[in-house]
């Protein structure tokens, strides 16, 4: 009996205790933001003194805490716009944080919430919701700050709304395993559409032998309704399945434009390497092949060992002369991205397709024999957002300093003196050094290479830019409708 008292006091003693940690790591998470947005501000500061625009100065920051955490630059970039928050518009949220009263995930909460909330309406519910903050969950304070917010300004609300629903977005990024998490904020009527459509999709369509989960249907009823059928066929394989007659007529399902950077042996089921998917990661060599199945083909030849490729030698006679334009062809330009598959720099996961190709070694459009030359070992793939960071670095007006060492390594070394080496990550999947023996055999698709898949064009290029601009969503809007114009998109 004793002992069961004593459990029961020892329980209570690591709740206690339990509290006290969580309070301590919020007050250190409340010094973490306050930190990166410390770092923000400074090299704000530095930049617009040296020149760099209002819309980019500073960005930099979160590479470098990118770089010097570990952590990704999203997470740094989400973090500073917390912290910027806390210092202009949530003081009340901004002083319990400091003092552990509450995590990072109900200031998260606080700050999405109250965003486009106009100042006056601001100073008279700020400090309520963050007094509520200290004794709710986070969905139990979104909800209830919603609602108070509704309360004290319903006209605004509208306004409120508009603004809400000009920020949605889908996104699509990678998870493990050869998955991906897609992501959206969409107006709430769109979404219950979506949701309505998708359980029909999953409930009505199949039959009841059919194998799948019903979260597994809705998952792929809404490939279904973006690839072009429209519906979910029936997957119990009976000949007698009811469904039988209207999946027979169910038009094909459109080829998905996505970039994989396989190699040959792989692609031939003579090996089992993994594969590059652009913007995913890494991909099991069947997945690989089951992709292939319905893909366009570029050839990449191996330049690493002498006479891998033929077609190498065919075009040596005008390579000298377009190696001193501006512009690479599109071989070299295929060729860079592919060897490079993302972008250099550390942490960043943009696809090659989506990234600038960088003269690493300046090109010199006054006296081209001068400069670096316009050749596959001299460009390097670069995100807008580091591209831009190169390219200042290169000016001395950032304090980065990028260098380039042999076998396309490229070395980072921040403003603060961490340095990273980046080495092409699509060489390994291309040119594997050790190979994988095939697990099965079978099943192998016959290719057909054709034409070309890696341009990705101005449209790619300009939203690349406004994904990795450090901005407002309103200065986000007016910059998009700007580039709109200008690429006449
Ligand atoms: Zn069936
Ligand atoms: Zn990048």
């Amino acid at each position: 009996m004793g002992e069961i008292a004593d459990d029961l006091l020892a329980a209570n003693a690591v709740v206690e205790r339990l509290r006290a940690v969580h309070s301590e790591i919020a007050a250190l998470q409340a010094e973490e933001v306050a930190l990166m947005t410390q770092l923000y501000r400074i090299r704000r500061a530095e930049q617009l003194e040296l020149g760099v625009g209002q819309l980019y100065a500073g960005e930099d920051a979160a590479t470098e805490i990118g770089m010097a955490l570990k952590v990704s630059q999203r997470s740094a970039d989400e973090l500073i716009g917390i912290g910027l928050g806390l210092e202009h518009r949530y003081p009340a949220t901004r002083e319990a944080f400091a003092a552990g009263r509450i995590d990072l995930s109900r200031v998260r909460a606080i700050s999405q919430t109250l965003t486009n909330v106009p100042e006056e309406l601001l100073e008279q519910l700020e400090p309520k919701v963050a007094a509520y903050g200290e004794k709710a969950d986070p969905a139990r304070l979104r909800r209830t700050a919603r609602r108070w917010l509704l309360e004290a300004d319903p006209e605004g609300q509208a306004l409120r709304r508009k603004a809400a629903e000009a920020d949605r977005y889908v996104d699509v990024r990678a998870a493990d395993n050869g998955t991906a998490v897609v992501d959206a904020v969409l107006p709430a009527a769109g979404g219950q559409t979506l949701y309505e459509r998708l359980r029909e999709m999953a409930s009505g369509q199949v039959c009841g032998k059919d194998p799948r989960t019903t979260a597994q249907r809705r998952a792929d009823a809404l490939v279904a309704l973006a690839d072009g059928t429209g519906r979910l066929t029936c997957q119990c394989g009976r000949a007698d399945c009811p469904r039988a007659a209207i999946d027979a007529a169910t038009p094909p399902a459109r080829k998905a434009l996505v970039q994989v950077g396989v190699s040959a042996e792989t692609l031939a089921g003579l090996r089992d390497n993994p594969a590059l998917l652009a913007g995913l990661g890494a991909i099991d060599a069947d997945l690989a092949r089951q992709v292939a199945r319905y893909a366009r083909f570029q050839l990449i030849g191996d330049t690493t060992e002498a006479g891998s490729t033929a077609s190498t030698t065919e075009i040596e006679t005008d390579c000298a002369a377009k190696e001193l334009q501006y512009r690479p062809s599109a071989r070299v330009a295929a060729r860079a991205r592919a060897l490079d598959g993302i972008c250099r720099a550390p942490g960043c996961q943009v696809p090659a397709a989506a990234t600038d190709l960088d003269h690493q070694d300046r090109f010199d459009h006054k006296d081209p024999e001068d400069g670096g030359r316009t050749t596959e070992s001299n460009l390097g793939a670069r995100c807008r957002r580091h591209h831009r960071l190169k390219t200042l670095a290169d000016n001395r007006r950032n304090g980065w300093q990028v260098f380039h060492h042999s076998d396309r390594r490229v070395e980072w070394r921040s403003p603060s003196g961490d340095s990273v080496i980046t080495g092409p990550e699509g060489v390994k999947y291309l040119f594997p050094r050790e190979w994988v023996p095939p697990v099965t055999a079978g099943g192998v698709p016959d290719a057909e290479p054709h034409g070309s898949v890696w341009d990705p064009g101005n449209a790619v290029n300009a939203m690349t830019e406004i994904l990795h601009v450090y901005a407002t969503p309103a200065q986000r809007r007016e910059q998009w409708a700007r580039m709109r114009a200008r690429h006449n998109m």
